[in-house]
């Protein structure tokens, strides 16, 4: 933004971007299509309020605009997700490189700052080597840290932080026969936590631990401090047909047995669900087995 000013871009580790690279499966999911401000701010646990406010000076026009005036291309997938056309998360790396480099911005690897202290001259920045690096300017890009005493340098510049917990996790059940199901997956379930009004529906893959897919790792992001205060030990409660309540439930019911009555339930699936889930569903409703709850983190028991 201001050609005039000399930048130097400060990296602890021997990799630029490589968090961007592993991005969106390395597709690198660089923005949403969504162009209403609120809508989109509300897919921001926590952090509504102030992506609201920066999205006024720059949203998802901006971005497609800003990569596509570098040569860079965005595709939106069904759902809305956007991607770089090359399907690869490298071109948007390729991008972000040649544009510090057309700025002549300075890169310096292997160079952890370990504090940084407001002085008359500016800011004095110095490394883990005992170097110091003195600025006008810093802006901090550090990502997240798991442990909040590694923010305590950031902390001596009188900034505040939250305590950080972990966000986007996969739900375990530790020898919950459901996971014998491993592969199966549903398009659109509603996952809940017991004794909360926390929910999200999309869809919902069981693997050999568990719960994963979309519903499930985006219920973790916007219970992320709750989950955290029950020490991950919670009970998830999954309603695998959203699109019926208990009254079309009992209505189709009764269709299949005045229609079918004398064909077995079991082999009919009668809501589209994965075969293999349907039957392991018949088969715990007649033979129902208490399943113990494991202290395995994150955890849960899971009813339906
Ligand atoms: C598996 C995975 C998939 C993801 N997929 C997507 C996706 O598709 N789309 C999307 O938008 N987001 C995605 N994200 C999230 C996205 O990658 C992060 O939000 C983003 O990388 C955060 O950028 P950042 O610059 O804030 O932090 P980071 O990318 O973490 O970069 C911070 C850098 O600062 C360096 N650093 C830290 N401390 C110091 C220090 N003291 N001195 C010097 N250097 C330091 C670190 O080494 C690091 O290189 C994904 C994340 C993961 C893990």
């Amino acid at each position: 933004m201001n050609p005039s000013l000399k930048v130097t871009l400060v990296e602890r580790s021997n990799k630029l971007l490589s968090k961007v690279k592993v991005s969106g499966g390395g597709r690198c999911n660089v923005t949403h299509a969504c162009f209403d401000k609120v809508e989109m701010s509300k897919r921001y646990p926590r952090g509504a309020n102030f992506v609201k406010k920066l999205f006024h000076s720059f949203f998802t026009n901006d971005t497609i605009a800003w990569f596509k005036e570098r040569g860079v291309a965005l595709k939106t997938e069904a759902d809305g997700r956007m991607f770089p056309i090359s399907d690869s998360s490298q071109t948007i790396i390729d991008c972000l490189l040649r544009e510090a480099d057309k700025y002549h911005v300075q890169i310096r690897m292997h160079c952890d700052i370990k504090s940084v202290q407001n002085s008359e001259e500016g800011f004095r920045l110095l490394t883990a080597n005992n170097e110091e690096l003195t600025a006008s300017y810093v802006c901090i890009a550090t990502g997240g840290f798991p442990k909040a005493s590694m923010f305590d340098w950031l902390m001596q510049t009188g900034h505040s932080f939250s305590t950080p917990v972990p966000s986007l996790f996969t739900f375990n059940l530790p020898r919950h026969p459901i996971t014998q199901l491993m592969g199966v997956s549903v398009p659109n379930a509603l996952v809940k936590i017991a004794g909360s009004k926390l929910q999200q529906q999309g869809p919902v893959l069981i693997t050999h631990w568990g719960l994963s897919g979309p519903g499930v790792l985006k219920l973790s992001a916007y219970a992320a401090r709750e989950l955290a205060e029950r020490n991950w030990e919670f009970e998830a409660i999954i309603n695998w047909l959203p699109d019926y309540n208990e009254q079309t439930l009992k209505e189709q019911f009764l269709h299949i047995r005045n229609e079918n009555g004398s064909s077995l339930l079991y082999h009919k699936n009668p809501f589209g669900l994965p075969q293999r889930l349907w039957e392991f569903f018949c088969k715990n409703v007649i033979f129902p087995k208490p399943v113990a709850a494991q202290t395995c983190l994150p955890n849960l028991k899971m009813s339906w």
